[in-house]
């Protein structure tokens, strides 16, 4: 597209999404995407959008009164599978910085952002991560990165960059929010080896709902036999289900995992048939109510509930 051609095809967008966003709001269906809690910002505070709540707190937590951060998946949702609606689209073309995964976790973000513009640069965080160390299988990356602390704390140091590139007068209060950030996230990931360290090795297999857990089965010692569903939205079939259970029992797992955004009925069955334990809400894409309200919360949460299980 040239660069004349850009402006007046964005208007055409942005006039179609108000048109429907006015509708969705008349016919009491318009959906809200999550505001963020925390401090209120600052009036001139920059404006920043993510894709999910949980790179929503972290830039929260790094650029606290200075930026004003919606995440366009509200809390909850089921990002792999997001279908953005008007609202969200509004909010990105007003966005001057917003922060993807990538890897493939939402590629609806670089769509939306081209039919409706954006004012700020787009920064995916797993992307050519300097320092991350990537899980590859069947050519694909993983793109959960950020279920090993130790990740997080790259995707921090990318997001206290962007936001000192974009808004450089406040740089020194980014610099502060990150050191201390990051200082907690460093503690947090300590406390997490120690949690799961005193796992007997025979507890360690485990099956996830979908696959999430690389990253954090890496980092802390634990071993994924298997998912629940191959993708998010793929149910499986008779067959697979079979194969999953029998695998269960094979493998001697010791409990499946699902995950808050998912319906947990296919877990609860297979775990009662292959005789696992099943914990049905693990936060791994989305934040929840508190205490897992924030991506400090949801590891407690996970490794908490998860270190119980496999005791
Ligand atoms: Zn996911």
């Amino acid at each position: 597209m040239s660069g004349a051609a850009r402006p007046a095809r964005r208007l055409r967008v942005l006039a179609v999404i108000l048109i429907a966003a006015a509708m969705a709001v008349a016919s009491g269906c318009a959906r809200t995407p999550d505001t963020y809690a925390g401090p209120t910002p600052m009036p001139g505070a920059l404006t920043v959008v993510t894709t999910t709540t949980l790179l929503a707190d972290m830039v929260r937590q790094v650029g606290g009164e200075h930026v004003s951060v919606l995440s366009l998946v509200p809390k909850g949702g089921e990002v792999h599978t997001f279908d953005p609606r008007p609202s969200e689209a509004w909010a990105l073309s007003s966005a001057r910085l917003v922060f993807g995964n990538g890897l493939g976790l939402d590629d609806w973000l670089t769509q939306l952002a081209a039919d409706v513009g954006t004012d700020g640069p787009i920064v995916q965080l797993a992307e050519h991560l300097p320092g991350a160390d990537y899980i590859v299988a069947d050519g694909q990356t993983n793109p959960h990165l950020w279920l090993d602390v130790a990740n997080a704390e790259l995707y921090v140091d990318r997001i206290e960059a962007s936001l000192a590139t974009a808004d450089p007068a406040n740089a020194p209060a980014y610099r502060a929010g990150h050191d201390a950030y990051r200082a907690r996230l460093a503690a947090l990931d300590a406390w997490a080896r120690d949690q799961l360290a005193a796992l007997p090795t025979g507890n360690r297999r485990i099956v996830s709902y979908h696959d999430a857990l690389p990253y954090f089965s890496r980092a802390y010692g634990l071993t994924i036999v298997g998912n629940v569903v191959a993708a998010p939205g793929q149910d499986p079939s008779v067959q697979e289900v079979q194969r999953l259970i029998d695998s269960i029992r094979s493998n001697g797992v010791h409990a499946i995992f699902s995950e808050a955004q998912f319906n947990p009925e296919l877990a609860r069955t297979i775990a009662s048939e292959a005789g696992a334990k099943v914990v049905s809400d693990l936060y791994t894409d989305t934040l929840g109510d508190s205490p897992a309200d924030t991506y400090e919360g949801i590891v407690r949460w996970d490794v908490s509930h998860i270190a119980e299980a496999l005791r």
